[in-house]
């Protein structure tokens, strides 16, 4: 339910299959008109390498902070609307993806259900998540983790990349 208070929530972005540079535009220009709000601030695209055991092909990823005043499972539920809008299915376990959306931080707020855990369980360990935040909210404190500024000092940049507006366009 919403109060009418405003949450600074950041949320990642990342896919491998299709136009993702296409994909990441048309969520963000979703959530951006969602919540009808100018603070909105939005992360350069990034090409990183992919976690995990599934041979696939190089992901790009970003992200975003949003003003909302949506609850944490309304706005997640919006989040997976999008992801399904924009053809997401779910095959293999950190296998390939048109679009992958993850609620990283919801305020300052920690959450741990069994459909939400805040701030996201992997987030300390994924440097196309912390570079792009560092981008965009480089004095962040992540609740249960400590600063950004840290967290990045223990985090390789597995080869990731940040694209510069024209290679994002073609990317
Ligand atoms: P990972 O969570 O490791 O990034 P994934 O994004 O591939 O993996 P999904 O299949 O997209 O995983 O999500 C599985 C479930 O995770 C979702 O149905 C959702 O309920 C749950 N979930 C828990 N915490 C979060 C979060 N912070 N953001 C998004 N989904 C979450
Ligand atoms: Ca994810
Ligand atoms: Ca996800």
């Amino acid at each position: 339910m919403t109060n009418g208070e405003l949450h600074t929530v950041y949320i990642g972005f990342g896919g491998n299959i299709g136009d993702v540079a296409n994909n990441i535009a048309a969520a963000r220009q979703t959530l951006d008109g969602l919540f009808r709000v100018n603070a909105n601030v939005h992360s350069s695209l990034y090409l990183s390498k992919p976690h995990g055991k599934v041979e696939q092909d190089d992901f790009i990823n970003a992200v975003s902070s949003f003003q909302t005043s949506l609850a944490p499972m309304q706005l997640l539920k919006e989040m997976i609307t999008i992801e399904n809008t924009l053809g997401r299915t779910r095959e293999i376990h950190w296998g390939p993806r048109t679009i992958d959306l993850d609620l990283l931080l919801y305020g300052e707020e920690v959450i741990e259900t069994e459909a939400l855990t805040v701030p996201h369980r992997h987030i300390q360990d994924r440097e196309f998540v912390l570079y792009p935040l560092n981008e965009i909210a480089p004095d962040l404190v992540i609740p249960e983790r400590g600063p950004l500024s840290i967290l990045l000092n223990c985090c390789a940049d597995n080869g990731l990349k940040r694209l510069e507006e024209q290679e994002a366009v073609q990317a």
